[in-house]
């Protein structure tokens, strides 16, 4: 015979681990199905293995500030209504200690997995049915409500909720089965881009940066223009291919390609002025005494650029430092491209926000429900993807259990 739900939840990643926890808590009959071998496994690799589960600096009044897509008011409601604090509280219930890095960042002390686990015991809590792992072929919509055949049979329920993620990291299961169920029930999707993303650049005008790979440095970093301009304080890793850290992940969700992005690499300085003041009192190479102000092994790179500084810094014209100075502190730059799916951590774009509800998260498409990253709701590096997840299938069981 055939089973009947309440609800199917598809993708039991954070966003369909919670939402389905919640509904079941609520008193709904739910089905949570995923076709990978392990549960989570975004969440378990999250955060360097910790999980940077939410962001204290999160402000649900001005959802811009931390969140990117077509209308980034949309999340609005949902970040609202679920909030840092409320996650926190679930955390503590679950004695899971935790702790701040960096500006608002929340992470695990022990592991990813304590996370998960709780996440699976507020689904046992609420009597939900796990399939994993577990396939959906098809979902169809007729008169008595929708059809999914599975892996394990067919399977009967008034409502869907496509939990399925974004297209990063293909090898840990992510696929487009979102993007194609919102397809087939007529639903628009912003096309799909790899963000939070390391930048690569031409191998050729690479090469004089390839040797400072493994460096780190504080920067600023901006990309676009006027209006559209985002600038992040954070640090730069230089890589083999190009450049990584979060000031690049950061910039990467707003870059487009075939812009430049613009790179402070000694913010907080005014070098020129430095560089002349040393040119007064110093004999050494120019090379050594910008390495007061950068790391060293950049500075010996950078020099490399022009002849005209590699010389004692008494022996360089004032123009030529000044041409440093402003060089080194407006570098511009155009990215041939990203790292793409494979190392970013998430995916913009997605279904379009003006599908859904925004109270609800239910489309167009009466019972069909979208939640997590498969939205067009992007965050920035440091737990606002996962907050989103948390709030948006918060507000969505909310309703499923009220239907
Ligand atoms: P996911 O967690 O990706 O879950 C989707 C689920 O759907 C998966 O279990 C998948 O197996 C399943 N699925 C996919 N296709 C199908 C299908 N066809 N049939 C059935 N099931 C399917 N965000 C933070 O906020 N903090 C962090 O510290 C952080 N660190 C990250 C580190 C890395 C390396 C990566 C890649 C991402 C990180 N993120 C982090 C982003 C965060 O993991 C995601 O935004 C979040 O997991 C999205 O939740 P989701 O439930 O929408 O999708």
């Amino acid at each position: 015979p055939d089973s009947r739900f309440d609800v199917v939840v598809i993708g039991a990643g954070a966003a369909g681990l919670f939402c389905a926890g919640v509904a079941g808590q609520l008193g709904a009959k739910v089905l949570l199905v995923d076709h990978s071998e392990k549960v989570a496994e975004k969440i378990r690799i999250s955060g360097g293995g910790r999980c940077n589960f939410t962001n204290r600096e999160l402000d649900p009044r001005q959802p811009h500030k931390h969140f990117l897509g077509e209308n980034p008011n949309f999340c609005r409601s949902a970040l609202a209504r679920y909030t840092p604090s409320d996650f926190i509280a679930l955390v503590r219930k679950h004695d899971i200690a935790f702790h701040e890095k960096h500006k608002g960042q929340l992470f695990g002390d022990r592991s990813s997995e304590d996370f998960i686990r709780m996440l699976l015991a507020e689904c046992a809590a609420g009597g939900v049915t796990h399939w994993q792992p577990c396939t959906v072929s098809e979902v169809v919509h007729g008169s008595e409500g929708y059809v999914l055949q599975t892996g394990r049979g067919t399977v009967r329920a008034p409502a869907v909720v496509i939990a399925t993620g974004g297209l990063s990291i293909p090898k840990i299961g992510a696929t487009d089965f979102g993007y194609r169920i919102a397809r087939q029930f007529g639903l628009r999707v912003v096309t799909p881009r790899p963000a939070l993303v390391p930048l690569t650049f031409d191998g050729e005008a690479w090469a004089p940066f390839a040797q400072l790979a493994g460096l780190a440095l504080p920067v600023r970093m901006e990309t676009g223009q006027k209006k559209e301009r985002m600038a992040f304080d954070e640090d730069l890793l230089f890589t083999h291919r190009g450049l990584s850290g979060p000031a690049v992940l950061q910039i990467s969700s707003y870059w487009r390609e075939g812009t430049a992005i613009r790179v402070d690499l000694a913010p907080g300085t005014d070098l020129a002025h430095d560089l002349l003041q040393a040119k007064a009192r110093s004999r050494k190479l120019l090379a050594n005494e910008l390495a007061q102000w950068v790391p060293s092994r950049l500075a010996d790179a950078w020099v490399q650029q022009d002849p005209a500084w590699q010389r004692p810094v008494n022996e360089a014209s004032d123009k030529s430092l000044q041409q440093l100075a402003a060089r080194l502190s407006a570098w511009e730059l155009v990215p041939t491209g990203t790292e793409g799916y494979r190392k970013a951590e998430v995916t913009a774009g997605g279904v379009d926000t003006r599908e859904l509800s925004s109270q609800t998260m239910e489309s167009k498409q009466p019972g069909l429900y979208f939640i997590g990253e498969v939205v067009d709701v992007t965050g920035w590096l440091g737990g606002y993807n996962f907050q989103w997840a948390w709030a948006s299938g918060f507000a969505c069981a909310q309703a499923l259990a009220a239907a």
